[in-house]
């Protein structure tokens, strides 16, 4: 059955004193803030606390253990990928975010590999259901690395296979900080391409 729309009264239909409240709720919030870290430049009102922003990515709260971060595509010890293109990590995503390609490997105790493997971030709602489903560890959620929150177009959020598998090798010889430290690096490339193109 249908859920009836809210009914507006008028001055809701008017906008404009919500339009209003909602000004006069980010000046009171704003003025509070400002006051109290002036006030604790000078060392006063210590025991009130004022709002702070967390500048993301440069500076990043400590995740809990179960955090799901970043994809990433888990490798053999020979480099290659260990994903063996079954689908179930697609047939599993309700947000039909996975794409996958399979091919016929050459190797003939393997029977096939992802030839494209793709995920379309702006689709994946995050919930792991691709990590359960598969059988053999192939993907991980375990960068505590934000997916990209940068671009221009849908392009830039689709993360390939070359950008999963990438993850891995950066993870295993440098660690999660140099993760971290290349996703800035590719933003502030980003960023300069984007201002050279004003
Ligand atoms: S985290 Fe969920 S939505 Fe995202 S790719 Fe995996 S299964 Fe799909
Ligand atoms: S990541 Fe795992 S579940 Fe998905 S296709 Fe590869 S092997 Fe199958």
């Amino acid at each position: 059955m249908p859920v009836p729309a809210p009914r507006l009264n008028l001055a809701e239909r008017l906008y404009l004193p919500e339009v209003l409240r909602g000004v006069g709720v980010t000046t009171r919030h704003f003025v509070r803030n400002l006051t109290l870290h002036t006030l604790h430049l000078f060392g006063l009102a210590k025991n009130r606390s004022a709002a702070v922003t967390t500048q993301y990515p440069e500076e990043r709260k400590v995740y809990s253990d179960g955090y799901r971060g970043a994809h990433r595509l888990t490798l053999k010890p020979d480099g290659a990928v260990r994903c063996t293109a079954c689908f179930l990590c697609a047939t599993a995503c309700p947000a039909k975010c996975i794409h996958i390609e399979a091919g016929e490997h050459p190797d003939p105790e393997v029977e096939k590999f992802p030839v494209r493997y793709e995920i379309d971030t702006l689709q994946c709602i995050y919930c792991g259901m691709c990590v359960e489903a598969c059988p053999c560890d192939a993907i991980r959620m375990d960068t505590y690395v934000h997916p990209k929150i940068w671009g221009y177009v849908r392009e830039d959020f689709i993360e390939t296979k070359q950008v999963l598998m990438g993850r891995s090798r950066v993870l295993a010889e440098h660690g999660r900080d140099a993760l971290m430290g290349d996703m800035l690096r590719g933003y502030r490339e980003d960023e300069a391409a984007a201002a050279e193109g004003r």
